[in-house]
């Protein structure tokens, strides 16, 4: 799981040479390998110069045999003279680009740790619990670093007072322990947001323990077992997840509606947004998810448009069936990120496409 110490670690890498970092959208639901492979090899053309074939080819080779639906995102940081190579996969995307310069280009990493939302899922019955991350998809348990944390010891008192519940006292107070370790992992680690799990019976009072600072970080929670597997503490943290997701998608939309119209921050409807592919200014590509629409394409010169005779090339255009997946894939190869959103009225009425530019 990437953390802001493998960014340092890598910052201080150095090298007589320029080195290639190299940042791959890899997801499959928004374009099918062969297209990755393409894309790959147009941006191992920019640093051929510097990066060998037989490198080159390790690239490609890895991309051949590694790629599956699971991964997302790829970055590379090669030094073209020999080590390091390192590679790093990712369960999200990442906003493509090849960069030949004196340092690692961390940029993309950086995004990474800024835009996604770190969870902290703890998981309890009456006697025991399990704290996982949750980050860019990936699960961690970190059960052994949370034991490490000063927790409330039974001392009777106040505890008891507080909380007189149905449950036992002992219960109450491995809750109340639990609750307080959990403050002070967050002091020190500060996750974005809590998911809580276990039985139904015990979750309201573990909730009522949390410090206000937590119990306001609250993101959701769900019914499980402490015997079940990670994973399914993974994907039940990633539906919690989603929930938090559709609400910043939702001001994400709310967003791109402000910024219309002032001073070129952002356009929408089709042909604006494809006037911006265009003329390569998209810096985030906003698309209601499963939104189409047909439209055409210039051989020569690549422009997209919605009607056949848009461009200035003498060539007749070629009709694409699905004009939205032509405009993401020219965001993409200009570096843009792109963000699904689902079941907006809101995009809707903005004309299903949106997209904030670069200037
Ligand atoms: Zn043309």
């Amino acid at each position: 799981m990437l953390t802001s110490a493998d960014i340092k670690e890598l910052n201080a890498i150095k090298s007589s040479n320029p080195l290639i970092s190299l940042y791959l959208n890899t997801d499959q639901e928004l374009q099918n390998k062969e297209k990755i492979l393409t894309s790959a090899k147009d941006l191992l053309k920019k640093v051929a110069d510097t990066l060998p074939t037989n490198l080159q080819q390790k690239v490609l080779d890895y991309l051949d045999q590694e790629l599956n639906q699971e991964i997302k995102g790829l970055a590379f940081f090669i030094d073209p003279a020999g080590e390091p190579w390192r590679q790093y996969q990712f369960r999200v995307p990442v906003r493509q680009g090849v960069y030949q310069e004196a340092n690692l280009h961390l940029t993309q990493l950086e995004e990474l740790l800024d835009e996604y939302e770190r969870y902290c899922t703890v998981v309890l019955d009456k006697e025991k619990a399990q704290i996982f991350t949750v980050f860019l998809s990936e699960i961690e348990d970190i059960t052994d670093i949370f034991n490490e944390f000063p927790g409330q010891h039974a001392q009777g008192g106040w505890s008891q007072k507080r909380f007189q519940g149905h449950i036992e006292d002992h219960v109450q107070r491995h809750l109340k322990e639990i609750a307080t370790k959990t403050y002070g992992l967050f002091k020190q680690d500060s996750f974005d947001r809590l998911i809580i799990a276990g039985s139904k019976e015990i979750l309201p009072d573990f909730k009522k323990a949390l410090h206000p600072d937590l119990q306001s970080r609250l993101a959701g929670d769900f019914a499980t077992e402490l015997f079940q597997p990670t994973e399914h503490f993974l994907q039940e943290s990633l539906k919690v997840a989603e929930k938090v997701e559709r609400e910043k998608e939702a001001e994400l939309v709310k967003e791109l509606g402000d910024n219309l119209g002032v001073g070129n921050k952002a356009v929408s409807g089709v042909r604006d947004t494809l006037q911006a592919v265009n003329d390569k200014k998209v810096m985030k590509l906003v698309l209601a998810d499963g939104f189409t629409q047909s439209g055409y394409n210039c051989p020569s010169c690549g422009l997209l448009g919605l009607e056949a005779d848009e461009c200035g090339c003498q060539d007749e255009l070629e009709e694409v069936a699905d004009l939205i997946d032509e405009m993401m894939q020219a965001a993409i190869a200009q570096g843009a990120r792109v963000e699904f959103v689902k079941g907006s009225k809101e995009l809707e009425d903005l004309g299903n496409v949106g997209a904030f530019l670069r200037y």
